[in-house]
Order: structure tokens, then C-alpha cells, then sequence
């Protein structure tokens, strides 16, 4: 009875707290839009993430994000949506209904992004997606969703991409390393899954210069905002899709289900991020 009475509030379930750009975004959304609202971090240990998840809404919360290391976990205590099971992974929770649903916002936040971006991406028959771990499986979810035909899958341990082929299907083809320059010249849409590039991670060596005229490059690596491989497609004038841009629209829907409101990716939260990140 008391949850009712108080502002409603989300968190984010983690273990460790590690530091999160969340609460900015959502403190941010509120503030602009005038919700009277909260969003915390909240530490949760593997041993307590079933008792913390079945009272969630006992403990004030109208949903929660879900990060390191509970979104697999969180599926078993939640009605995942085909987003989430096709996913294998959940970080986002909230109430419909009276029961507690799941889904995973990185799809549309890739997707979003893409549209943001680089509106059209979507013609593409033909993708390259470097990297089959976790970010991988959202953007081939939001790819063949989207409709595109073919999906080249290049990963460094063949085995993770040949999971993800035989989860998604014939749409999406496994490939090595040593076919990448063969297939640059034949894929409109270039996205790099894997942490190379991020800072403290080796360097992606990637030829953006075999890619099409009218090709599209998306990044997911965040650390830094402009990676070598966003400099070297903007330098050839292709269209781009940062990894900051995701982060942000990843997070829209989560806010519109616990908030009853959908918020906007504006210039003004994407520079209260950057700064954040460039300062971290
Ligand atoms: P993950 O599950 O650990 O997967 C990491 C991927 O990078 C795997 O494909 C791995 O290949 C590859 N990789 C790592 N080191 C490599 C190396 N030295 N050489 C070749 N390949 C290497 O991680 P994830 O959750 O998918 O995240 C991947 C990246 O996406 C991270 O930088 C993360 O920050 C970013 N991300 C961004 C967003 C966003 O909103 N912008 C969302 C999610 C993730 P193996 O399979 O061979 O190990």
C-alpha cells in the first residue's frame, strides 16, 4: 500500500554497483518532463536476486533495469517477450497486467539509433557484424527484424557466431577474419559487436575503405565516443551510428514503461553523457 502512495521509482540491478550512465539519463528525462519520479542503483549479490526480483514491487519499484551478471538469470523469474527469449537476456523489468514482463531494449536502441543516424540503413541487403557475445545477438535480432537478407557473422572463436547462426537462422552466415576484405565491398551496413576499439582493448583492423559509397558503419563501443573506426568511415564521408547513441536510445522504452511517458534523445542529454563519459 505504501509504494502507491510514494513517487514511483525504477532501479538498476547489479552486482557490483559498478558506475552506470542510467540514473543521468532517467534523472535527466524526469526533470524535462516534470515526472515526479526516482531511479537508483541497487546492489544485489547472485544469492539475493530471486528474493530481491519477486519483491520488487513490495520494495516501491515499478520495474528495473537488469545488468551484469543477472540478464540471463532475471528470464526465470519474469515473463520474458520474444525479444528477450530469442536474446537469451533481459535488462529491463516492469509490472502489465499484475505480473512482472522482460525484454531487452538494446534491439531498439540499435535500431533507433540506426533510424537517427541514418535513416534508410534498412535498404541494405547485405550486413557485416563483427563480434557473437551479447550486444551481437541484439543487433541480429533488430537486423533481421528490420528485413535485412543477409548477415555475415565474423567472429575471433568460430563457435560463438556458429550459435548465433543456428538461433537465427539462414539469414545469418558465419564467416572468419580472413573473409572480411572479400566482404566489405558487398556489405552497405558495417557494425562492430566486439570491445576492440574501446579504450584498453586492442585495435579493430578493419579496411573501411573496401565498404560501398553509400555504406552505413555503426560502432557499439562507446569508450571513447569517436572510435578509430567511426574516424576512418567519417573521413570516407559514410554515414555513422555511435555507440553513445545506442546507450541512449536503449533506454527510452524502459522510462515509457515505468513512467508512462516516451522521452526524447535530445542534444542536450547526449552532451550531459558525453561529458560525463569524457570526464569519467
Ligand atoms: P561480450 O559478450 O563479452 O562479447 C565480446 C565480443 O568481442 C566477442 O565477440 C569477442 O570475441 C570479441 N572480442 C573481444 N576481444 C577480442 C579480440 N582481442 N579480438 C577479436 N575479438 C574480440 O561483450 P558484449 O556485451 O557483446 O559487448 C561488446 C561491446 O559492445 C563492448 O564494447 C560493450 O561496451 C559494447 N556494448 C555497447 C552497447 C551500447 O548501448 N552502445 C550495448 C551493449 C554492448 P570472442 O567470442 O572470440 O571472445
Amino acid at each position: 500500500m505504501m509504494s502507491t502512495l510514494r513517487p514511483p521509482a525504477a532501479c538498476l540491478i547489479g552486482w557490483p554497483a559498478a558506475h552506470s550512465r542510467s540514473p543521468l539519463i532517467h534523472h535527466y528525462w524526469l526533470r524535462t518532463l516534470g515526472i515526479e519520479g526516482g531511479y537508483v542503483i541497487e546492489a544485489v549479490p547472485p544469492d539475493d536476486l530471486r528474493d530481491f526480483v519477486l519483491r520488487l514491487s513490495m520494495r516501491g519499484f515499478v520495474g528495473a533495469n537488469v545488468t551484469i551478471p543477472h540478464k540471463e538469470q532475471v528470464l526465470a523469474l519474469s515473463t520474458p517477450d520474444a525479444r528477450a527469449q530469442a536474446i537469451g537476456a533481459a535488462n529491463t523489468l516492469w509490472f502489465a497486467d499484475g505480473e512482472l514482463r522482460s525484454t531487452n531494449t538494446d534491439v531498439e536502441g540499435f535500431v533507433s539509433n540506426l533510424d537517427a543516424w541514418a535513416p534508410g540503413w534498412d535498404k541494405a541487403e547485405e550486413a557485416l557484424v563483427l563480434g557473437a557475445g551479447g550486444a551481437a545477438r541484439a543487433v541480429v535480432f533488430g537486423l533481421i527484424e528490420r528485413g535485412i537478407k543477409r548477415v555475415h557473422l565474423v567472429n575471433r572463436t568460430p563457435e560463438r557466431a556458429q550459435v548465433l547462426a543456428e538461433k537465427f537462422g539462414v539469414a545469418v552466415e558465419p564467416a572468419t577474419w580472413g573473409k572480411v576484405s572479400e566482404l566489405l565491398p558487398r556489405a552497405k551496413l558495417l557494425v562492430n559487436t566486439t570491445s576492440l576499439g574501446m579504450h584498453g582493448q586492442g585495435a579493430l583492423d578493419v579496411d573501411v575503405g573496401h565498404l560501398p559509397d553509400d555504406a552505413v558503419v555503426a560502432d557499439l563501443v562507446y569508450v571513447p565516443l569517436q572510435t578509430e573506426l567511426l574516424k576512418a568511415a567519417k573521413a570516407r564521408r559514410l554515414r555513422t551510428a555511435d555507440g553513445l547513441g545506442m546507450l541512449l536510445h536503449q533506454a527510452v522504452r524502459g522510462f515509457e514503461l515505468w513512467f508512462g511517458r516516451r522521452p526524447q534523445v535530445t542534444s542536450e542529454l547526449r552532451a550531459i553523457v558525453e561529458a560525463d563519459l569524457t570526464h569519467a
